[in-house]
C-alpha cells in the first residue's frame, strides 16, 4: 500500500514539473501536406503566435510530413510520443478522412487529444491564366464542354482541395468528370496552375489570395453560402450558391491536436497557449489578410473543438456517399 501510495506521489509529481517546465524542447507542428500550401501557412503564422506565449525562447518546428491526402502526418502524430512536443495541425481532412478512407491506420476521434480549433477558412474556384473564361458562367460553361480533357488538381484523396472538386463536380452534374492530379500538397499545385499545366483547382484563400490578386491565376467563386462582403479583394468574387447552385456551402477548418495519452496539464499549457494566440492582433490581422476568420467560439476549447469534428464527420459521410467515390 506504501509503495502504491509513494508510486501515485511520484507520479503525480512527474506531471506537475512536466506541465510546469514543457516544453523542454522543441515543439514540432506537424503540417500533413508540403510547405508553401495553405496548411503550412496558418501553421507557421500560429507557430509564431504561440512562441509568444509559451515563452520567447521556445522553438517551434514545422514538418512537412506530406502525402496520402494529409493522412501520413496524421499517422505519424498518433504514434509519436505523447508529452505535447509533437502536434499536428491539420484541417477538414480530419473529418474527411473518416468518411474517405475505410481502411486507415488511425482514428479520428480516439488517437488524438483535441488542443483546440484555430480558424475557419473560404475556398476559391481557380482556374489558369490560360483558361478563355473571365466569369464564373462561362468557366463553368467551359468545363461542362471539355470536361473529361481538363485536369483538377488536388492535395491527395481526403484534402480540402479533392473534396471541394467532388463536391463542385457533383453539384454542377458534369457529364464527363474532369480528370484529377494528386499533389502533396496545394503548394505544388498551385505553380502548375500558375504555368497552365493543370487547369482547374479549388483552394483555401489562405494561399490564393495573393495569387488572385498578383494575377497569376483566375479566380471564378467563393465556396462559401454568401460572398466574402467584408474581403478587400475577395468581395468582388460571387459565391457558387449565388452562382446557382443552390446552398453550396463550404468552409476549410483547421485544429490542433496530440497523440493520445499527453498529460492532460500539458494539454491545458497548449490550449491556453493557443487561445491566447488567436487573441494575438498581429495573428488576426494577418489571417483576416488572407480570408480566414479566427476562432473566437466555444470551438477553441478541446471539448468544443472535438463535439464540432465529430458533427463534421457524420456531415462530411454524408456528401462522400452520395459522391460515391472514397479512396480505398
Ligand atoms: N489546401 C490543401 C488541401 O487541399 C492542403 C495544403 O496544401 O494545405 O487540402
Amino acid at each position: 500500500m506504501k509503495k502504491l501510495l509513494t508510486f501515485a506521489l511520484a507520479a503525480s509529481t512527474a506531471l506537475t514539473v512536466s506541465a510546469q517546465t514543457f516544453p523542454t524542447k522543441p515543439i514540432t507542428f506537424v503540417v500533413p501536406f508540403a510547405a508553401g500550401g495553405p496548411t503550412d501557412t496558418v501553421a507557421r503564422q500560429l507557430a509564431e503566435a504561440m512562441r509568444k506565449q509559451l515563452g520567447g525562447n521556445v522553438t517551434i518546428v514545422v514538418d512537412n510530413a506530406a502525402g496520402a491526402g494529409g493522412t501520413i502526418g496524421a499517422n505519424k502524430v498518433a504514434r509519436a510520443e505523447p508529452d505535447g512536443h509533437t502536434l499536428l495541425v491539420w484541417h477538414i481532412g480530419m473529418a474527411a478522412t473518416a468518411g474517405l478512407y475505410r481502411r486507415l491506420p488511425f482514428k479520428a476521434l480516439e488517437d488524438f487529444e483535441y488542443v483546440g480549433m484555430i480558424n475557419d477558412v473560404p475556398m476559391t474556384m481557380l482556374g489558369s491564366p490560360k483558361l478563355p473564361a473571365n466569369t464564373y458562367r462561362d468557366f463553368e460553361a467551359y468545363i461542362r464542354a471539355n470536361g473529361g480533357k481538363l485536369n483538377l488538381a488536388h492535395a491527395g484523396l481526403g484534402s480540402a482541395s479533392h473534396l471541394c472538386g467532388l463536391m463542385w463536380q457533383s453539384a454542377v452534374k458534369l457529364e464527363s468528370s474532369m480528370q484529377t492530379i494528386a499533389y502533396r500538397g496545394t503548394g505544388p499545385a498551385m505553380n502548375d496552375l500558375i504555368a497552365g499545366t493543370v487547369d482547374v483547382m479549388c483552394d483555401q484563400t489562405t494561399s490564393t489570395t495573393s495569387q488572385i490578386e498578383a494575377g497569376r491565376v483566375k479566380a471564378f467563386a467563393v465556396t462559401t453560402k454568401e460572398r466574402m462582403a467584408n474581403h478587400k479583394l475577395l468581395k468582388d468574387y460571387p459565391s457558387l450558391h449565388e452562382m446557382g447552385l443552390r446552398n453550396f456551402n463550404l468552409t476549410i477548418w483547421h485544429g490542433m491536436y496530440a497523440p493520445k495519452g499527453t498529460p492532460a496539464p500539458v494539454l491545458e499549457k497548449l490550449n491556453t497557449a493557443l487561445r491566447a494566440a488567436l487573441k494575438d492582433p498581429e495573428f488576426i490581422a494577418k489571417q483576416e489578410a488572407l480570408g480566414a476568420i479566427v476562432v473566437t467560439d466555444n470551438r477553441v476549447t478541446p471539448a468544443g473543438h472535438k463535439a464540432f469534428v465529430a458533427q463534421q464527420i457524420d456531415a462530411l459521410k454524408k456528401v462522400i456517399d452520395a459522391a460515391g467515390q472514397y479512396a480505398d
